[in-house]
């Protein structure tokens, strides 16, 4: 995806983008090395988003209040801290959610960035995870209400930011959720991506829902990290059919 855009801005030659493994103990000195080295950034993806910023130097008030960098910036050594996957999830809905009522499933990082990027907005969020110490502990930091047994029609904006549908096993067997729970009026996002559709998006879609794939909000978030690196705008088709191939 990101390749795809640097060759359309026509900077492939100058510019990569490269995945590397990291340990988690070995998190401070690979992000140090690449600072000091010429990397202009990185994203950090699973587990590092939370370890990210205490090796950052400084960072955005979004990565301060979530609590998670998906990005980092590096300029003259030092190591800046952002997180776009706030900005990249708003993005990607039809529409501002101001006033929506909204459901979060989850209660790990990504559900942290819907919460705050949604009561920014200015939505009404009720938050459920299956662990719901961990849904209350996020109300406590961030703000909306913790709730155990949502009635999913009463919600014009359903998220799913837990993990369920990256393997195989039924969302509806242990989320709040039936199929039948979706109405054409209600927008649904579900942040796991995979090769196929998530059975949460077909359910959705044959519901007439207005639907956001997870690949999508990936796009979304990716482009924005461009545009801090390369201060270029992100051609967001590029990236939309390199992340479809991948
Ligand atoms: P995380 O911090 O590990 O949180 C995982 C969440 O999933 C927790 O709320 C956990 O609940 C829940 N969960 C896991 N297995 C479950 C199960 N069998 N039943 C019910 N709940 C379950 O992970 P994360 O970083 O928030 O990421 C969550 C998902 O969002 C991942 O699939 C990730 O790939 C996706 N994501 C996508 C994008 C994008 O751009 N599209 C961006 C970020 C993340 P407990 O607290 O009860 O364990």
């Amino acid at each position: 995806m990101h390749a795809a855009a640097l060759a359309e801005l026509g900077l492939g030659e100058e510019w990569s983008y490269e995945a590397i493994d990291v340990a988690p103990d070995r998190l401070d000195e690979q992000v140090r090395a690449m600072a000091a080295g010429e990397f202009a950034g990185a994203n950090v993806t699973v587990p590092h988003k939370g370890a990210a910023m205490a090796v950052a130097d400084s960072a955005s008030e979004a990565a301060r209040e979530i609590g998670a960098a998906n990005t980092l910036v590096f300029e003259d050594g030092e190591i800046h801290a952002d997180n776009t996957d706030a900005d990249g999830f708003l993005a990607s809905l039809p529409e501002p959610p101001l006033g929506l009522r909204a459901l979060v499933l989850g209660a790990g990082g990504a559900a942290r960035a819907v919460v705050w990027a949604l009561l920014r907005e200015r939505a009404e969020v009720d938050v459920w995870n299956r662990t719901d110490l961990r849904s209350r502990h996020l109300c406590e930091e961030l703000g909306g209400e913790p709730i155990a047994e949502p009635d999913p029609a009463a919600y014009e904006l359903i998220v799913n930011s837990t993990a369920v549908g990256l393997q195989s096993e039924d969302p509806f067997a242990v989320l709040p959720l039936t199929p039948a729970s979706f109405t054409a009026e209600q927008t649904v996002v579900d942040l796991v991506y995979g090769e196929e559709p998530t059975a949460l998006v077909r359910a959705a879609e044959d519901a007439g829902a207005a639907v956001v794939d997870g690949i999508e909000v990936l796009v979304q978030q990716g482009a924005r990290s461009l545009r801090i690196w390369t201060g270029r705008e992100a051609p967001l088709d590029a990236m939309r059919a390199a992340a479809q191939i991948a």
